[in-house]
């Protein structure tokens, strides 16, 4: 008895000691990308016919300049890392930032990250693919996709949330100083984009997809902080199925 009350103030010692707390997840049915048949656990819409990832051939690809400038706009913040079970999860509980695209106000939800990438470009998958989500009043979501390609240099703010990732699933912390988000996003213009679905359950449709052209650079040392926790944790790509692919330059 002893010993377990010695273990259970040990643990709870250790998770205040790293800044990880437990969290509870909410209960749904469980999937997975070793199993990415999805529908079939239930989740119907992931069947539906203009699903994402998808394939980008650049030889397909319609130039648009008259398509939206990306506007970010993005605030300080302390963020929480959540470790999920397929991902973690960057969010802030309070709003931190927007994109303003095409006249309408997208509002930041949460950053992640897919090792290998979930896109494909000219038949090339990247290390990692950044995604950013962004949702306006009416629940439409955009998300802001970004390759991770290896170099000598990397973004200094990837570097710090890499090497504050939660480790074990169900636990959360916070990050331990403010940052921002717009070091990620800096100086980004010309894009890629589509119409596509959430690529994982619920898989709900009508997502606009902004992939912007130019990489961020991150170590590889840095990534596999990252890919050590998540070997695989990207979807197949999907069917085009008649749908056209954009790009600004
Ligand atoms: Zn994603």
């Amino acid at each position: 008895m002893r010993f377990f009350l010695l273990a259970a103030l040990f643990t709870l010692v250790f998770f205040s000691s790293c800044e990880e707390t437990v969290f509870l997840m909410v209960e749904k049915t469980p999937w997975s990308y070793e199993n990415p048949d999805w529908a079939s656990a239930g989740y119907l819409d992931c069947n539906g016919k203009y699903q994402s990832p998808i394939d980008i051939e650049t030889v397909n690809v319609i130039a648009a300049d008259h398509l939206p400038d990306l506007n970010f706009v993005h605030e300080n913040r302390q963020y929480t890392l959540s470790h999920e079970d397929q991902n973690i999860q960057i969010s802030s509980s309070t709003l931190s930032g927007s994109l303003n695209y095409g006249g309408t106000r997208y509002d930041f939800q949460r950053l992640h990250f897919h090792h290998n990438s979930e896109h494909r470009i000219n038949g090339r998958f990247s290390p990692a693919e950044m995604h950013l989500e962004y949702k306006n009043a009416a629940g439409v979501q955009i998300t802001v996709c970004r390759m991770l390609e290896l170099g000598e240099e990397e973004s200094p703010l990837l570097s710090t949330l890499f090497d504050q990732l939660p480790t074990l699933p169900n636990t959360q912390r916070q990050l331990e100083s403010s940052v921002n988000l717009i070091e990620l996003l800096e100086g980004q213009g010309s894009y890629y984009t589509y119409e596509g679905a959430q690529a994982e359950p619920p898989c709900s449709a009508g997502v606009r997809y902004i992939l912007l052209k130019e990489p961020l650079l991150v170590r590889e040392a840095t990534l596999r902080k990252f890919s050590s926790l998540f070997p695989n944790n990207r979807r197949p790509l999907q069917s085009l199925n008649n749908r056209f692919i954009l790009e600004k330059n």
